[in-house]
């Protein structure tokens, strides 16, 4: 068995009792990174000296006795949107190609103050928008399980890095489904936290009242390790909320007895794959084995997630794109006559195509004659969205819902019709929308074998529910342990 197809509690052990050492694990990461990106393309940058240093350091700390924390010299990838001090921090665009980051990202000190080594930063949708990682500027990364198709997105790079072992978890960020997407076409468990668990200092901003920040993990046990290394009170982060931290590990318990499951079924009818459909069937049979209650619930409203979801997001995109004019940082044009002629050209050719789609459709909807047509409906059709999650969530314990309704597609399939690809975040968009916790789970393959994921959602700061569900749906299956064949 190659140290890069462990997981990270076993990877952990092994450094900790010195079976192995640092360098070790760090060369065999890199070597399967070696002999696999050019074919896959998950990262934008490595960040190979940096982890030696970081290596030797911790081996140091190690050698000499002293604790490394509990993901003491675990390499990590991290999605190219995340700052880290003196690295390049790209967002998938042409517009922050040569920029370097000033500061880390809080989730970075976090993750380094547990022990952990960052390897590299992985490939994205051009700030985070889309779902196939096809609109990042730099190259387009593949589906290591068939590479004709997409990862999913807009956290591919992170995806697929951890489905095919060339990190032993990733970051990413969702803001209507960026993580758990992904994970759901590449087989990985994917987590996108309540909204305010993590901070999101230094994360490159999308759509604000909507980002967050989690972990891309092989396991469920390891997600809870992630979660316990990133969660917490950041002040530097004015959404970030201030509750006890608890030990996530606590909840991996194989028991679904207490747990009830709402499924909103009419929401599983038109447009989902019957693949996708027969599994997440079959899955929650299994689950009602293990002793899980299941209920039929209503979400009456969730079916306007998908129209609020892109009002709000370009909404707030396009505020917040605002700040790349080619004068502060960012991309800045050759020729130019005048002011007005730098913002115009810098922003023509330093944003891509999907960007300048939404920036448009924001401003469109922010617009003094327009607002209350559309921004503000969106807002009242939010809050209508939330108030049935609470009303749900009195009948039961987690929302299982299938994580996309459909498998990966072929590159380029969705390319010329957006709202196609808008639709593949159907599932995801209402967790965001309400800004509850949603994880992904694999639970099967597509007769053409491509894999399938199925979600748990839960109310806020509810993430040990999610974990335990998920963790009871995983020891009593074997599809978390299949590998692509790459
Ligand atoms: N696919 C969705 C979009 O394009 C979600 C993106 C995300 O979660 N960052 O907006």
């Amino acid at each position: 068995m190659e140290l890069y197809s462990l997981t990270i509690h076993e990877i952990a052990k092994k450094i900790k009792s010195k079976e192995v050492t640092i360098r070790e694990v760090l060369d065999s990461v890199y070597s399967r990174i070696d002999s696999l990106e050019n074919k896959v393309n998950a990262y934008i940058n490595l960040t190979k000296e940096y982890a030696y240093i970081s290596a030797d350091k911790l081996q140091k700390k190690l050698d000499a006795g002293e604790d490394i924390g509990f993901l003491g010299g675990v390499p990590i990838a991290i999605k190219d949107n995340m700052c880290i001090k003196d690295v390049k921090t790209t967002c998938g665009s042409r517009m922050l190609e040569n920029f370097v980051a000033p500061y880390d990202a809080t989730v970075i000190e976090r993750l380094e103050l547990a022990g952990a080594i960052i390897i590299g930063k992985t490939n994205m949708d051009e700030f985070a928008m889309g779902s196939s990682t096809e609109s990042s500027y730099f190259k387009k990364t593949v589906n290591p399980w068939d590479i004709t198709k997409v990862p999913g997105g807009s956290s591919g790079g992170s995806a697929a890095s951890v489905s095919c072992d060339m990190a032993f978890a990733a970051l990413g960020s969702d803001t209507g489904g960026s993580i758990r997407q992904p994970a759901s076409y590449c087989s990985t468990v994917g987590l996108k936290p309540t909204y305010g668990l993590v901070s999101r200092f230094g994360l490159v901003a999308f759509a604000s009242s909507l980002d967050q920040i989690g972990p891309f993990t092989k396991d469920v046990t390891d997600m809870a390790i992630m979660l316990n290394a990133i969660v917490g009170h950041d002040e530097k982060d004015t959404t970030s909320v201030n509750l006890d931290k608890i030990d996530y590990t606590k909840y991996l318990i194989n028991d679904a007895k207490n747990i009830t499951i709402g499924i909103p079924r009419e929401f599983l009818k038109e447009g989902l794959n019957p693949d996708v459909k027969e599994a997440f069937d079959i899955a929650i049979d299994k689950l009602i084995k293990l002793g899980a209650k299941v209920i039929d619930v209503n979400l009456d409203y969730i079916k306007y997630s998908l129209a609020t979801y892109y009002i709000i997001a370009t909404a707030e995109a396009s505020s917040n794109l605002g700040r790349y004019d080619g004068i502060k940082y960012g991309y800045r044009t050759d020729k130019f006559d005048n002011l007005l002629d730098i913002y115009k050209k810098s922003r023509t050719e330093g944003f891509g195509e999907e960007v300048k789609r939404r920036i448009m459709l924001g401003t469109y909807v922010l617009s003094s004659g327009y607002y209350d047509a559309y921004y503000k409906k969106a807002q009242k059709v939010r809050t209508l969205i939330i108030n049935d999650f609470k009303r749900v969530f009195e009948e039961c314990d987690i929302i299982a819902l299938p994580t996309a309704p459909n498998t990966a597609f072929k590159m380029g399939e969705k390319n010329l019709n957006p709202l196609e690809m808008y639709l593949e975040d159907i599932y995801t968009v209402p967790v965001n929308i309400a800004g509850l916790p949603g994880i992904s789970v694999p639970c099967g393959f597509c007769h053409f074998n491509m894999p399938i994921g199925l979600q748990f959602i839960s109310s806020a700061f509810e993430e040990e529910k999610l974990l335990q569900l998920a963790y009871t749906y995983e020891q009593n299956t074997e599809f978390h342990k299949m590998k692509p064949n790459i």
